[in-house]
């Protein structure tokens, strides 16, 4: 079976064919500025050199899935000869509130229960309600299915996600913490219990999830039962431009002082903080690193701060845990961020975990980087949320 994945963001579009006989990459896309000047869409078949890029006016996630599709049957860069070979749809979708914690076929009702969860994801719910939209109008009868990042998290316990707030909050506007990057975070850790040969029930694992969002969760046989990202994205970590952790009577604090409404108080913590916010330099990690390296004070405190954190919530996740078998490492700064890595997993041999610092030194591939004598394996996993998109959306249409 070929299933097309699709992630619509508001201006941008993810896309990758695959087929389910073997778990091949067929093609991978992007469309970049829908609806803006400038629209752009970009496919590359892996072993083919060259890309196959349109640029022309995309006024709408339709107009761009079209394209999507006119690309994926392309002699040259495509992955099927007829549109009709594509055989099912899966779609990121970032916010399924309590509605849904596991994978779904979407229905009219699926639709509805999405579009409730707006006000929790306003950003990216609209963006993925268009592109299950648009499939439907341009591919009527194919099955789509929808794949939560939130989902995953719905195992938590409530002493994990109910905040010390008012309970009627939580009753009349669902606030709690729902979690994000799911399903990375369930596909690595699969992916660990079978690097490591073990049946997943019999494991305590936790899951670094370093990109330019980042989070942790606690995955104990096989269920999360906790994560540091919240109500939002914005808790827990400190990121490329999120603040995360914070005293929250700093906000009201800072509307005073600096005269900030509700609006640019929430854009000052998700865009204008982090290790951006920190060292006025960048959120890329990698202008961070170079910035330090050349003695920018700022910047190694940043690069401190972040590491910091990260073993915070490792120490405490193996204490909510009664301990931890695996540490798995994931997503850009993750995969890729030997430094950072280095940063988080050493001086942490009071829990067993003993970095093995030549085995560190690789980039982006799936190994063990502890030492042959480390209690706690310390795992580096390239996630791939789309391949764990599509088998979602195999197992379900089935
Ligand atoms: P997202 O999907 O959340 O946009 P990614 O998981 O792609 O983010 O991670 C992007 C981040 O990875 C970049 O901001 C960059 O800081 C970091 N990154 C990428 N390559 C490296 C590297 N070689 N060293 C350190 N950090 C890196």
């Amino acid at each position: 079976m070929k299933v097309l994945v699709l992630n619509c963001g508001s201006s941008s579009l993810k896309y990758q064919l695959i087929d389910m006989e073997n778990e091949a990459v067929l093609c991978v896309g992007l469309v970049e500025r829908i609806g803006i000047e400038g629209s752009i869409l970009k496919q590359e078949k892996d072993g083919v050199e060259g890309k196959y890029i349109v640029e022309q006016p995309m006024k709408n996630h339709e107009e761009a899935i079209k394209l999507v599709l006119d690309a994926v049957v392309d002699p040259t860069y495509g992955g099927v000869k007829d549109i009709k070979e594509v055989e099912a749809v899966g779609h990121r979708v970032v916010h399924a509130g309590e509605k849904f914690a596991t994978s779904v076929v979407i229905t009219d009702e699926v639709e509805a229960a999405l579009k409730e969860c707006i006000d929790l994801a306003p950003l990216h719910n609209p963006a993925n309600i268009m592109g299950i939209d648009a499939c439907k109008a341009i591919l009527p009868g194919v099955p789509m299915v929808g794949v939560f990042d939130t989902a995953f998290h719905q195992t938590m316990p409530k002493k994990s996600y109910l905040y010390g707030l008012p309970h009627e909050l939580y009753t009349k506007y669902g606030v709690r913490r729902y979690g994000f990057h799911g399903t990375s975070h369930k596909y690595v850790s699969q992916r660990a219990a079978e690097m490591l040969g073990k049946d997943i029930k019999d494991l305590k694992i936790i899951t670094c999830h370093l990109g330019n969002g980042a989070s942790i969760a606690a995955v104990d046989g096989g269920k999360c039962v906790d994560t540091s990202m919240g109500f939002t994205p914005l808790e827990g970590l400190i990121m490329g431009t999120r603040c995360g952790d914070i005293d929250a009577a700093i906000l009201p604090f800072l509307m005073r002082k600096e005269n900030l409404n509700a609006d640019q108080i929430d854009a000052m913590m998700n865009k204008q903080s982090g290790v951006y916010g920190m060292t006025g330099i960048s959120s890329d990690f990698r202008d961070i690193e170079d910035a330090a390296h050349n003695g920018d004070e700022k910047a190694q405190v940043a690069l401190d701060a972040y590491a910091q954190r990260v073993k915070k919530y490792i120490g405490s996740y193996a204490a909510e845990m009664n301990g931890v078998d695996a540490v798995v490492f994931t997503a850009g700064v993750g995969e890729n961020g030997i430094d950072m890595r280095e940063m988080i997993a050493s001086n942490m041999e009071f829990l067993g975990m003993k970095l093995d610092k030549e085995a560190n030194k690789v980039r982006g591939k799936e190994r063990v980087i502890s030492t042959e004598d480390s209690a706690v394996k310390i795992l580096l996993i390239p996630t791939n949320e789309e391949l764990m998109i599509a088998r979602d959306t195999v197992a379900l249409v089935k």
